[in-house]
């Protein structure tokens, strides 16, 4: 999201406040020493949510961010995010940094391009920290359509997997060996479902590790329309 002056921001705000909802911070909780995972409550009432819609948070006054909201509850009127603070000096990062329960903010309401895709037998969910939201809401999409959910993660700590419910695969940062390897044995052991398009791969995180994860899907003959992708993060890209 471009850097805008204070005074555009603002102006957005009070020009499509339809658009924004004033939340409370119900729960936080550190899952690793660079994850932390939020619980946020407010009106949820006539939104529409799809997994892999993002909410914009407003993190300074020139500045929007991006984050993947799951466990999206429009009755309750709460949802969950899992913040990567992956460098306490990038101004996202600070500020997330910073939040504690009983603090308020202004959020952007959930928006985004069509991703799920409801017809699919197998959803593979591929990134990093900045993705483990996002898998968690196509997971929960899977189970409701009793499809399978499968998941790879690019993770400092994959112990985290475990603490967010999220079994699957796991590669250390920049092991793109060991996520071509995993792909090799899932395409592998899931040959027909491959060939029939059944299985769909979404690819979020990192753009330079989903470049590679795309070139290898085709190449082993993934359909295009069998891969979504959209970039979290670009190196030396602020807020994408
Ligand atoms: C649709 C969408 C959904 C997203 N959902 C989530 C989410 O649920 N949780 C989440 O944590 N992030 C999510 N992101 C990613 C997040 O918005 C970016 O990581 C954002 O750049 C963080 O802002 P920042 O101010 O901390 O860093 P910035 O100031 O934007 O970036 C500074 C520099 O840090 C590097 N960088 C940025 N992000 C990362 C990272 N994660 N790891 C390592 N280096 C990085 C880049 O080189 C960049 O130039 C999402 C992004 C999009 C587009």
């Amino acid at each position: 999201m471009a850097s805008l002056p204070k005074w555009i921001n603002d102006a957005v705000e009070n020009v499509l406040s339809s658009k924004f909802r004033e939340c409370i911070i119900t729960k936080v909780e550190n899952i690793s020493e660079n994850l932390r995972k939020i619980q946020f409550k407010t009106d949820l009432e006539g939104i529409y949510f799809e997994p892999a819609y993002a909410i914009g948070i407003r993190i300074n006054e020139r500045d929007f961010r991006n984050y993947s909201p799951f466990n999206f509850n429009e009755k309750d009127g709460c949802f969950e995010v899992v913040f990567h603070v992956h460098n306490e000096t990038a101004a996202g990062s600070s500020f997330i940094s910073q939040l504690s329960e009983n603090n308020t903010l202004k959020i952007l309401i959930p928006r985004g391009k069509k991703f799920f895709n409801h017809e699919a037998k197998i959803h593979f969910s591929i990134g990093d920290e900045t993705s483990l939201g996002t898998s968690l809401s196509i997971k929960e999409a899977a189970e409701e359509s009793e499809s399978v959910f499968v998941c790879l993660h690019e993770l400092e700590n994959p112990e985290s997997l475990e603490t967010l419910g999220l079994y699957g695969y796991h590669a250390d940062k920049n092991d793109s060996m060991k996520i071509i390897e995993a792909l090799t044995e899932f395409l592998q052991e899931e040959k027909q479902a491959v060939q029939n398009d059944e299985v769909v791969f979404y690819l979020t995180g990192n753009g330079q590790t989903m470049n590679i994860v795309r070139k290898f899907l085709k190449l082993k003959g993934v359909s295009p329309k069998c891969i979504k992708s959209q970039a979290y993060w670009i190196e030396g890209k602020k807020g994408l």
